[in-house]
């Protein structure tokens, strides 16, 4: 070994100069890229492997390329996936963003009383109007659903009354890891499953009951459905059953649908935290960026005592929302107290989506297909599709919906869907029979020209 063997390695500065002209990225990032990639590559020569120079830099360019899109960044959603979890599942209505903007870019009363130039409370305005729509004797705010629930376990929980009753329909995995049982145990809470994965009756919770009993939750379904020979206990029953026992009753409802889903499409009815409260459930929580289409939030509202003890955990302060959070919200359930008043004002994309016709797509479609010449025009069909709500709601939800599909003599539809996530936005389809499709259900009016841009400079 010389060190002869290190003299195609190209220095740190020049090839970090060079990267930098093709990399939009900040200049210190792409040098500390740099050097980790020859110091690999230093690593790997001194045990003996031979590179040229040409392929050392050829390779940290496209490794560095890589790097590069990993970059958040906005995407074209053409899956027909409207909460799309890889995506950032809800987008905002422009109202709230324009809040967003406002707040953001200045100061704000976040804990600031106008009236007597006091130090205020964060979030009251917020958390009443929450309240107000939610129909709930009290509401507040946490980072997300998973926090919402960990604060609820560890508010109602002692060491010595830590059992929580969970039917075994619901022991579900949201996502990401999310599994209950695992939330419990984070939490110090002990689970006790009752019940079979098909059936579950009042009878099974009421044997599960001792006096270590903290808790009976009840875990949506939002992201499968059972079918068949299943049962489980009604909430109304559930309630009465733990109001008897004095044992608060908690459900974790994930998806927040505030509407009426069946009257926006043809699909099922998601139960509303509203109805859940009035059907007896001590505190609900779901998160604030799946069907309420606002921002990523836990959302907790219920029993004014019990809301009032999570807000003193010192955990709570752990998990809070900051001021941008909190804007959004606040712009999201006004959006949704004035549509109440009013049912065609609508900020919010995702009910957009839900609600939008077919045959509205399919004018939007054959717009952009007329404004392609022939030779590209000629590989677009129109077609009919499904879109689905996703992000772990709605399992079998089926909106009619329509798209274009490509096809090309020249390239396989997974080369098509390469080359699309290439473009700047990044647009992401998806395939079905071999054929890259481009669902419109989820692409706003507004990026139509730009599905037209990226169809013209990949189908040439
Ligand atoms: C999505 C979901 C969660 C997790 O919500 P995050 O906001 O992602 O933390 C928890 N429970 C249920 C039932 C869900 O659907």
């Amino acid at each position: 070994m010389s060190a002869s063997d290190l003299r195609h390695l190209p220095a740190v500065e020049k090839l970090s100069h060079q990267l930098s002209k093709s990399q939009p990225l900040p200049k210190a990032l792409i040098t500390n890229f740099v050097q980790s990639q020859l110091a690999n590559y230093r690593a790997k020569i001194l045990a003996g492997e031979r590179f040229t120079r040409e392929e050392i830099t050829a390779d940290v360019s496209s490794q560095l390329d890589i790097f590069a899109q990993s970059r958040l960044q906005p995407v074209i959603n053409a899956t027909g996936v409207m909460i799309h979890t890889n995506l950032g599942r809800s987008p905002l209505g422009s109202r709230a963003a324009g809040a967003l903007n406002q707040i953001a870019t200045g100061y704000s009363n976040l804990e600031f009383n106008l009236l007597d130039g006091q130090r205020g409370k964060r979030a009251s305005y917020l958390e009443t109007a929450l309240a107000c729509l939610l129909e709930a004797e009290s509401a507040t705010t946490v980072n997300n659903c998973a926090a919402a629930l960990v604060l609820i376990l560890r508010t109602l929980t002692t060491a010595d009354k830590n059992e929580v009753i969970v039917s075994r329909g619901e022991l579900v995995e949201i996502g990401g890891g999310f599994r209950i049982p695992e939330i419990l145990e984070t939490s110090g809470a002990k689970l006790i499953e009752v019940g079979a994965t098909n059936k579950t009756h009042l009878k099974d919770y009421a044997k599960a009951i001792t006096e270590k009993t903290a808790i009976i939750l009840k875990v949506h379904r939002s992201n499968f459905y059972i079918d068949g020979f299943t049962a489980e206990v009604d909430t109304e029953e559930l309630s009465a059953l733990a109001k008897s026992k004095g044992i608060p009753l908690v459900e974790d409802l994930g998806s927040g649908a505030m509407l009426d889903t069946e009257k926006l499409a043809p699909i099922e009815h998601e139960p509303r935290a509203q109805e859940c409260l009035r059907k007896g459930i001590d505190l609900v929580c779901f998160s604030g960026d799946k069907l309420l289409g606002g921002p990523q939030a836990g959302i907790i509202a219920g029993n004014a005592d019990m809301v009032a003890r999570i807000k003193s955990d010192p955990f709570y302060r752990a998990v809070r929302c900051d001021k941008l959070i909190l804007t959004v919200l606040q712009e999201s359930i006004d959006s949704y107290l004035d549509s109440k008043a009013n049912p065609e004002l609508s900020d919010i994309p995702v009910l957009n989506f839900i609600s939008q016709k077919p045959a509205d797509l399919k004018i939007r479609a054959q717009a952009i297909i007329d404004c392609l010449p022939a030779e590209i025009a000629n590989q677009l069909d129109i077609v009919e599709l499904d879109s689905t709500t996703g992000g772990g709601t709605m399992p079998k939800s089926k909106i009619p919906s329509a798209g274009i599909a490509v096809k090309s003599a020249k390239s396989t539809a997974s080369q098509i869907a390469d080359a699309m996530r290439k473009q700047k936005p990044a647009l992401v389809g998806f395939i079905e029979d071999d054929t890259y499709h481009i669902h419109l259900g989820t692409i706003f009016p507004a990026q139509d020209k730009l599905i037209a841009d990226h169809l013209r400079s990949i189908l040439v």
